[in-house]
């Protein structure tokens, strides 16, 4: 990405002590930025994430479904990374890869003791035999969201985290664009337990395709606070970082209540950029006249930290509002997030366009 070369050179320009000299470069970078800066991926209009990309629409974590969101004009998307058997990372939102696609009938005498057939026991030969389709439930093969695309309909293949950014920098050049990528390291304990390191793969992955500090189009998020002060400061990472929030406790221990607190934002801000909890973190109640905010994002905001909230959907609504729009002004109208992850990206780059 030619934009944030030159980015990183204009930053480099401003040091040296010849002042005389840091005059005129300072002029030059001054220049390089203005002619960088329309390329930039974040600037402080809200964000729109593609949650799966737009997964709405078609079978999640497919490249149709990248380029469908890509082209509703989103901000960024995201990928969900898990490890295969010869540790190439994937595109997949669970360990398992048995609700998102056929492996059941293709391999049924891979499953463990739980039933439960894992991406990490299929070699990437392997995973790439799948009819990868619309999310099911595993035990009785109903789809989850009946009204999306039909399940086991058409053909789709997993996709690598490396296909996946060839063909995000691709449209990047084609269309003259800057979309960024939120790749999430899904569940790194369980993979350490596995003797895998996820991270350090996923780390030298993105180095290699040019993601590499705060300036670049990248942020990358964990549920495992411990593990993201891992990718930073073991790892020496030096793009942005999202710890997400959850319920209870994160696999390695992270307690969401505390990081939600101002202690424990004040804490995580030493590490990460941002935050990224649920919609029920910041917004509840059972009907629009007992919506209740909580102080999460005034909090996070104190401390400079961005918040992009998961997940809106169109066909899975909170209580309090009766349309995604009507939820889509409590978060950016009263709230004010940075962002949002969406499973139907065109109605939220639609309502923000009317901002
Ligand atoms: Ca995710």
């Amino acid at each position: 990405m030619p934009g944030e070369r030159t980015l990183k050179i204009a930053f480099l320009a401003v040091t040296p002590e010849n002042t005389r000299g840091m005059h005129m470069k300072i002029q030059l970078s001054v220049l390089l930025l203005t002619a960088v800066l329309p390329l930039a991926a974040q600037t402080s209009k809200p964000i729109v994430i593609a949650h799966r990309g737009a997964s709405g629409y078609l079978p999640e974590h497919t490249l149709p479904a990248k380029a469908l969101a890509y082209g509703m004009g989103v901000d960024y998307l995201e990928q969900d990374i898990s490890l295969s058997k010869d540790n190439i990372p994937v595109l997949l939102h669970d360990l398992q890869v048995d609700a998102v696609s056929d492996v059941a009938e293709r391999f049924p005498d891979r499953k463990r003791e739980n039933g439960r057939y894992y991406a990490i026991d299929f070699t990437l030969a392997e995973l790439k035999q799948l009819a990868m389709s619309e999310r099911f439930n595993y035990r009785t093969g109903q789809q989850t969201h009946p009204a999306r695309f039909p399940k086991g309909q058409s053909r789709f293949s997993i996709v690598t985290l490396e296909e996946e950014l060839q063909f995000i920098q691709g449209l990047n050049k084609s269309m003259q664009r800057t979309v960024g990528i939120y790749p999430e390291i899904k569940a790194a304990t369980w993979h350490r337990q596995q003797g895998r390191d996820v991270s350090r793969i996923v780390v030298e992955i993105l180095t290699r395709y040019g993601y590499t500090t705060k300036a670049d189009p990248v942020f990358v998020q964990s549920f495992e606070f411990s593990e993201l002060k891992r990718i930073r400061e073991e790892l020496g990472y030096q793009g942005r970082l999202i710890l997400l929030l959850g319920d209870k406790k994160g696999s390695d221990g992270t307690d969401y209540a505390y990081f939600k607190t101002p202690a424990g934002l004040a804490e995580a801000a030493k590490i990460v950029d941002g935050i990224g909890p649920s919609l029920h973190h910041i917004a509840t109640g059972q009907t629009k006249a007992t919506l209740t905010i909580t102080d999460l994002v005034r909090d996070a905001h104190a401390l400079h930290l961005k918040v992009h909230p998961y997940t809106a959907r169109a066909d899975d609504l909170p209580p309090y509002a009766s349309s995604l729009e009507e939820m889509l002004e409590v978060f950016f109208r009263q709230v004010k997030v940075d962002g949002m992850f969406a499973d139907h990206p065109d109605r939220l780059v639609k309502f923000l366009q009317g901002q």
